[in-house]
């Protein structure tokens, strides 16, 4: 455990603290990875009075020495459980919190058989991962980077005839020349009538000359994710097009406009949803506004009308209103935002408008 880990450690300790929190079971892996370096697919955190307690087996025996220090290792012998019993005896623990969200009934019921009195709980980590630090924001800048960057090379390539599968594979290829471990999520790339489903993967459609293509990518830097949209129209857009882009790009730019920390996040939601609504819309903008984005692509806090979150400086989330009809088509636009003490700065910087395929 580095330095930024010790403070992210310190941190959760005071949320626990709080919270009447005496020990908590880490299990999501993005947690176990903010909480401790370690990257295994394998490991869980037990975070109580001392040293957190990292667990895992063997196969990650030293990969688990290499990434963390400043947590005591424990490689499991027979199984989780057992070995989770014996770092809680050596912890003092007897009450154990976890997290809700994540952990199975079926480990529940194992962890009693220890001995263990499990109690459920939100999130914490989670909770704390909203605000990013500085090393965080390094990360997502470059996996924003990498994924700007492969679409403006993607851009000779995108044109009638183009097949969609085969602009997603080229894109995820150039994202990983530029040494992204992998794309952040399945590309989409929506062409024509394909862009009514807001998460349309790819299909063998050919671009067709007029139509309106939509592209949401991503890519990954250490651990970290980017997202973002664009819908744009090769060749002339109809009035239509126009339109509807118009309206999209209106919401956007509105709710971008008005973030501010403190804010309730379902207000940012309805500030798009409601310009979109006006417009005689509402139906066909069914998803939230955003979400926020970090070691996953989903993460909180989430723009929605059931939102509970509020706006905070340094979280990063993604604002993208859209507009779905079927059998015609959609347009969404999607960038990522980091929020600031006097508003936010977007970190995504592609061109936006209709006609930005020329401008890239
Ligand atoms: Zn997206
Ligand atoms: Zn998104």
């Amino acid at each position: 455990m580095t330095k930024p880990e010790q403070h992210r450690v310190d941190g959760l300790r005071k949320l626990m603290k709080a919270e009447g929190v005496t020990a908590l079971l880490v299990t999501k892996r993005e947690n176990v990875r903010y909480l401790t370096g370690f990257t295994g697919s394998a490991g869980s955190v037990l975070v109580a009075a001392g040293r957190p307690w990292l667990i895992t087996d063997f196969r990650y025996k030293l990969q688990a020495a290499r990434e963390t220090s400043d947590v005591r290792v424990l490689i499991q012998k027979k199984d989780f459980p057992a070995a989770l019993r014996e770092a809680a005896q050596r912890a003092g623990v007897e009450n154990l919190w976890f997290d809700e969200t994540h952990v199975t009934i079926d480990s529940i019921r194992k962890l009693r058989k220890q001995g263990l009195r499990p109690k459920e709980y939100r999130d914490l980590v989670g909770e704390l991962r909203q605000r990013k630090d500085a090393r965080e924001l390094r990360h997502i800048r470059e996996a924003v980077l990498r994924a700007e960057d492969s679409f403006r090379q993607l851009k000779k390539y995108i044109r009638p005839g183009a097949r969609e599968r085969d602009l997603a594979f080229m894109l995820e290829f150039l994202m990983r020349e530029r040494g992204a471990r992998k794309a952040a999520f399945d590309t989409i790339i929506a062409s024509g009538r394909n862009g009514a489903m807001p998460h349309a993967s790819t299909t063998d459609r050919r671009i067709r000359q007029g139509d309106l293509v939509t592209f949401d990518f991503g890519a990954e830097a250490d651990g970290y994710f980017s997202d973002i949209t664009r819908t744009y129209c090769v060749g002339r857009p109809s009035p239509r097009q126009r339109e509807i882009h118009a309206l999209v790009q209106a919401a956007q730019e509105a709710a971008i406009g008005c973030v501010r920390s403190g804010m309730a996040c379902k207000a940012l939601d309805a500030v798009a949803r409601d310009i979109i609504r006006d417009a005689g819309h509402g139906e066909h903008f069914g998803h939230g506004t955003g979400h926020g984005i970090g070691l996953m692509v989903h993460e909180g806090p989430s723009l929605s009308p059931l939102s509970r979150d509020r706006v905070a400086e340094d979280m990063v989330f993604t604002v993208e209103p859209g507009v779905y009809v079927p059998g015609w088509g959609g347009v969404r636009i999607e960038d990522m935002v980091l929020v600031t003490n006097r508003g936010v700065k977007t970190l995504t910087s592609l061109p936006r408008e209709l006609e930005g395929l020329k401008n890239l």
